[in-house]
């Protein structure tokens, strides 16, 4: 479920501000019922018409994206950095990324323009196991392994319980690489979790989101989700 002034902003008909201008004012109707307030949700099955016009539905679509580093995780930027949507500018509908990867942080991220399934799979609750490759400077103790996996205590809360693993280690460089799974996407939580251990990261990359991976792509490189992988992430 979505907020009606989101969904008529989404469809490209009007800014935010100016949709829910057109609620307030009586012009949008759901299922054939004119909506003055600004609270109501409506979901991809509810018909909407902005002043007698039925939205377009935009067709869903769902895109899984290598990420290479130095991209912004965002629709634009005003910097004129590039943006990830850079990587998909053939395609007609609005997409937007769900969650986010650092600007220097490469990897499998999710674009698509259906809310409903942005919003489940960003919410706490959804728990989608994320793997990500980290490369951090010294070679963490076992001990400090053990408090990655146990939780860490950070500025928003304690880390919950998560799995990492020591890939392989540079003794003269002094630096490790390390796979540490998550359940959680809190903002930087990965650099974060390491500068904690005293451990910052140098390089990192998110592998795995659930049961998908990179298998087959390139950094900058997309695919389409097939209907069968989308379903097992709904
Ligand atoms: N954790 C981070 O610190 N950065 C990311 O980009 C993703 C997870």
């Amino acid at each position: 479920m979505e907020r009606l002034q989101k969904v008529i902003a989404h469809a490209g008909i009007a800014s935010r501000r100016k949709a829910e201008q057109l609620i307030i004012e009586g012009h949008v109707k759901v299922n054939g019922k004119t909506v003055k307030e600004l609270g109501v949700k409506v979901s991809s099955s509810d018909r909407v018409e902005v002043s007698g016009i039925p939205l377009e539905q935009e067709e869903p679509v769902y895109f899984l994206l290598y990420k290479p580093r130095g991209v912004i995780s965002s629709v634009q930027d005003d910097k004129g950095r590039k943006v990830v949507t850079d990587y998909l500018q053939h395609i007609e509908q609005r997409i937007y990324p769900i969650g986010r990867l650092d600007y220097d942080t490469s990897g499998l991220l999710l674009l698509t323009n259906d809310g409903e399934f942005a919003n489940q799979l960003m919410h706490p609750k959804s728990e989608v196991e994320k793997v990500y490759i980290a490369k951090v400077k010294g070679i963490p103790s076992r001990e400090k392994m053990r408090s990655l996996e146990r939780g860490i205590k950070l500025d928003d809360g304690m880390t919950a319980p998560a799995r990492a693993k020591l890939i392989s280690m540079d003794k003269k460089k002094q630096t490790a690489i390390i796979e540490l799974t998550i359940h959680e996407g809190r903002n930087r939580q990965v650099r974060r979790m390491f500068e904690a251990i005293g451990h910052p990261v140098m390089k990192l990359k998110r592998e795995r989101y659930g049961f998908l991976n990179l298998h087959g792509l390139k950094a900058g490189e997309a695919r389409e989700l097939t209907t069968h992988e989308v379903k097992q992430l709904r």
